[in-house]
């Protein structure tokens, strides 16, 4: 017997779109990957080296229906969807995630945990943000911990959050694109010394790709 599906609540089927592309995965576990990326507009946690600040107003996009971004998805190869912003746990994604599910998706987001979780995630990229941290839910449910090093200290806050998350998350250190020169050999030296860790770089940067 098949299930019944559930209505897509009319308040969440709508959401503020910056762009959506179908590219290759650059950061983390899932690189190399071929995926489709949807980022949502709208952020406020601030990081100052933010690389997509053109991201941050959400009044500066249009809202795009859920059933849209599945059919732009569809048309695609893959199967993989990634949620990604901005800020995309902002918004109550739960039927947006149930809708790719329904339809034979995997479900990837990247965000910085600093909102309270909504959606199903075959797989929860907590990327952590000094000025704004993680609440306690974004932790456990982290399959990938992933910080971005801009200075010295980021190690120290690397290891402050590694505190935090489940046994089975794998944990990433990747340089801030613009200070690579200077922070990857640092980089490089740490995970020597620290192997728990693991490198993650902008493949996607260096393939001039989105
Ligand atoms: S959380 Fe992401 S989108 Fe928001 S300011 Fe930081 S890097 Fe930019």
């Amino acid at each position: 017997m098949s299930q019944e599906k559930k209505d897509i609540d009319p308040r969440n089927s709508l959401l503020p779109l910056m762009e959506s592309f179908y590219t290759i995965q650059g950061e983390g576990f899932h690189a190399g990957k071929a995926a489709y990326f949807v980022r949502l507009a709208g952020c406020d946690v601030g990081c100052s080296w933010c690389d997509v600040k053109e991201s941050w107003n959400k009044d500066a996009y249009d809202e795009v229906e859920i059933n849209t971004l599945l059919e732009r998805a569809r048309r695609s190869k893959s199967r993989i969807v990634v949620i990604t912003g901005g800020e995309p746990l902002m918004y109550e994604l739960s039927d947006l995630t149930r809708l790719f599910k329904e339809n034979g998706f995997k479900t990837h987001l990247e965000t910085s945990g600093a909102y309270p979780v909504s959606g199903a995630w075959d797989w929860f990229c907590l990327s952590p943000k000094k000025f704004n941290p993680p609440l306690p839910e974004a932790f456990t449910l982290a399959s990938e911990l992933k910080i971005i090093v801009y200075n010295h200290h980021d190690f120290q806050w690397a290891e402050k959050m590694l505190n935090q998350v489940n046994q089975a998350c794998k944990l990433y250190l990747q340089p801030e694109w613009s200070r690579s020169g200077l922070m990857l050999p640092k980089i490089i030296e740490y995970v020597k010394n620290n192997p728990h860790w693991e490198i993650s770089l902008q493949v996607h940067k260096f393939m001039d790709i989105p």
